[in-house]
């Protein structure tokens, strides 16, 4: 059995953002939760503490090996004052997966989910409530160990904190322009791609920096051996809807299995739109573009829920899609998530767990 969770409230209640400030990530709430792992103790102390600064022995093992996992997920208030948490379970289901391979020990999904609520029902008052505002939750786990030298930490922490966000990207939903990065790659089949650890996005700033000086806003990532098949786009999975049928890139070990796109193969099924899950090629889209085949490209993850993909650029070639203007089904996809993520849509699949 877990312990109870100890809550030691702050005596200085921070002053709340401007909606308008909001940015993504630049603000966080007045509490946080932590918890301790030992070798032969297990997960025990939860608490909500006061949000402030760790104090960390410099060989602190995560430091040096990066042994750490993390999760983002979303809570919403809705018009008449409830707080919805989006698909929580998977999240933290997820976190597991990543910690398996970390080798880092696993959480109760259940206990871990009852702590996020804790801590946002206790914070509340940060939901912002504008338009494409939200609560950003980013639980994580790492390694504590005092320690130089390569194994698995024996203690750990795993910590909450709150983050009141606007759009991801300042366009918001507008299409963005994508680079399809043929140098650098972001993972490999046997590694941790299919894991939201630190490491990857290490890994992954060097090609975006690239692509930021070139005058994109993201890369499209390709495979890591033959750099023929197409991954991820930036930390978002990737859709493409050709000659009517919707397509995304198969889980095969090195992209991460996004909550968003489960929630976007599950809708198009429910509206009887064709999607398919398998290996698509950099050379197919450009194919398909060719014989006026392609109609939308879009990515999908929680921090921008879809971002339409308005132009490629594959080594110099560089192709428009749909105009360069949002398409119907990222729309239409768009709408209906955060509809239902803030309540003014039925929610069909039960991916809402209502906490207030
Ligand atoms: C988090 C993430 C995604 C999106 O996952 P969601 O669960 O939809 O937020 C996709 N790719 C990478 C690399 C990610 O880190």
């Amino acid at each position: 059995m877990m312990d109870e969770i100890k809550i030691q409230k702050t005596l200085q209640p921070k002053e709340k953002p401007q909606l308008s400030e909001l940015g993504f990530g630049n603000y966080f709430t007045d509490h946080m939760f932590v918890m301790d792992y030992k070798e032969g103790r297990g997960w025990h102390s939860p608490r909500i503490i006061p949000y402030g600064p760790l104090e960390l022995d410099p060989s602190v093992m995560v430091v040096h090996y990066g042994q750490a996992t993390f999760e983002g997920l979303k809570a919403y208030k809705t018009k008449d004052h409830h707080v919805l948490l989006f698909r929580p379970h998977a999240n933290m289901e997820r976190m597991n997966i990543s910690n398996e391979r970390l080798c880092i020990p696993t959480l109760d999904v259940e206990f871990a989910v009852s702590a996020i609520r804790k801590l946002v029902e206790m914070e509340q008052d940060w939901i912002p409530e504008g338009e494409n505002t939200s609560l950003y939750i980013r639980p994580f786990v790492f390694a504590t160990d005092p320690h130089l030298g390569v194994r698995p930490s024996h203690t750990y922490s795993f910590m909450v904190i709150l983050s009141p966000v606007g759009s991801y990207y300042p366009e918001g939903i507008d299409p963005v322009k994508i680079y399809v990065e043929d140098n650098y790659v972001r993972a490999v089949k046997g590694g941790l791609g299919y894991t939201k650890t630190p490491g990857n996005y290490a890994a992954s700033i060097k090609a975006q920096e690239v692509a930021k000086e070139r005058g994109y806003t993201q890369v499209l990532w390709l495979d890591g051996i033959e750099k023929k098949y197409i991954e991820e786009v930036g930390t978002m999975n990737v859709f493409f809807k050709v000659g009517g049928e919707v397509i995304t890139p198969a889980l095969e070990g090195s992209i991460l299995a996004g909550i968003t796109r489960d929630t976007t193969i599950k809708l198009l099924k429910h509206w009887g739109i064709p999607v398919q899950e398998r290996r698509i090629s950099i050379d197919e889209i450009y194919e398909a573009h060719a014989q006026g085949k392609l109609e939308e490209a879009f990515g999908t993850g929680t921090a921008a829920v879809i971002s339409p993909i308005g132009e490629l650029n594959y080594q110099g070639k560089i192709i428009s899609i749909n105009d360069g203007k949002t398409g119907e089904i990222a729309t239409r996809i768009y709408d209906t998530i955060t509809g239902i993520q803030t309540g003014v849509l039925e929610d069909p699949f039960n991916w809402t767990l209502k906490i207030k």
